[in-house]
C-alpha cells in the first residue's frame, strides 16, 4: 500500500518527559522510517496504580514545551480524554480505527517495558495491532525469544533498535528534585523552568 503512513505510538507517563524519551524517540523514528511519532501521555497507568502522578495538565504542558516545536512529533490526548485506566490494547484499537488502512502502527517502548510486556492486558492483541519498536535501556536484559514465547502473536514483530544508553528516568528525576539535588540537564531547558515555576515534585 504505497500511501500508508508509518506511525510511531510512544506511550508513557512522561512524569516528567526527559532526555531519554527524546533521544530514543528520534532514533526510533529514523531507524524505523516513521512518518510521525505520536506521544501518548497515559491517564492512570494500570501498572502504576499507587503512583502519585503530576496533574494531566502539567504532564501535557511539559510535553508541549519539549516537542511542540518539532514537526515530526505530535501529542495525542486520547488516553487522557478517556476516564479510568488506559489499556494499550484499547488505545491502539482506537488509533487503528482512526487511521484505518492508511496507517501502519509501531508501538514504541524501552527495553524495561518489553520485559514487562507479557504481563500487560491483551499483549497478543497489542502485537497484532502494532509492531513493537524497542530501544535499549540500561540495566535491562531481556531476550526477544522469551517474549515471543510468552506472546506468540509478537513473533517477528519485535524490532530492537540500538540507541545510546541513557541512564535517566522520571523516577530518578522526581527523587532528585525531592532531595534538592540537581536534575536540570536531564530534561529540556523549558521543562526544567516549568518544573521550578510550578513547584512540581517537591
Ligand atoms: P518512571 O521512572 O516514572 O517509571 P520512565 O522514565 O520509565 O518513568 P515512562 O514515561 O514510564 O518513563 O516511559 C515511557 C517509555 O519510555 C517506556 O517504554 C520506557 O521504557 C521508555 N524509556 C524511558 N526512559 C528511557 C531511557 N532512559 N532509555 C530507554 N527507554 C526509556
Amino acid at each position: 500500500m504505497p500511501d500508508q503512513q508509518r506511525i510511531g505510538v510512544f506511550g508513557g507517563t512522561f512524569d516528567p518527559i526527559h532526555i531519554g524519551h527524546l533521544v530514543i524517540a528520534e532514533i526510533l523514528q529514523f531507524d524505523l522510517g516513521l512518518d510521525t511519532v505520536l506521544f501518548l501521555p497515559a491517564g492512570r497507568p494500570p501498572h502504576k496504580p499507587e503512583q502519585e502522578l503530576a496533574d494531566d495538565e502539567h504532564r501535557l504542558a511539559m510535553l508541549e514545551i519539549a516537542i511542540g516545536y518539532f514537526d515530526q512529533f505530535e501529542i495525542s490526548t486520547v488516553d487522557l480524554d478517556r476516564s479510568g485506566n488506559s489499556y494499550t490494547a484499547r488505545t491502539l484499537e482506537i488509533l487503528s480505527a482512526a487511521y484505518g488502512e492508511s496507517g501502519d502502527l509501531y508501538f514504541l517502548m524501552g527495553q524495561d517495558s518489553l520485559r514487562d510486556f507479557p504481563t500487560w492486558r491483551n499483549p497478543d492483541k497489542i502485537a497484532r495491532l502494532a509492531k513493537l519498536g524497542v530501544a535499549l535501556r540500561p540495566h535491562v536484559d531481556v531476550s526477544i525469544e522469551a517474549i515471543e514465547g510468552a506472546v506468540p502473536d509478537a513473533r517477528g514483530r519485535i524490532l530492537m533498535v540500538d540507541v545510546p544508553l541513557i541512564d535517566v528516568s522520571s523516577t530518578a528525576i522526581r527523587n532528585s528534585i525531592r532531595a534538592g539535588r540537581p536534575f536540570r540537564f536531564q530534561v529540556p531547558r523549558g521543562v526544567a523552568n516549568y518544573i521550578d515555576a510550578n513547584g512540581l515534585y517537591k
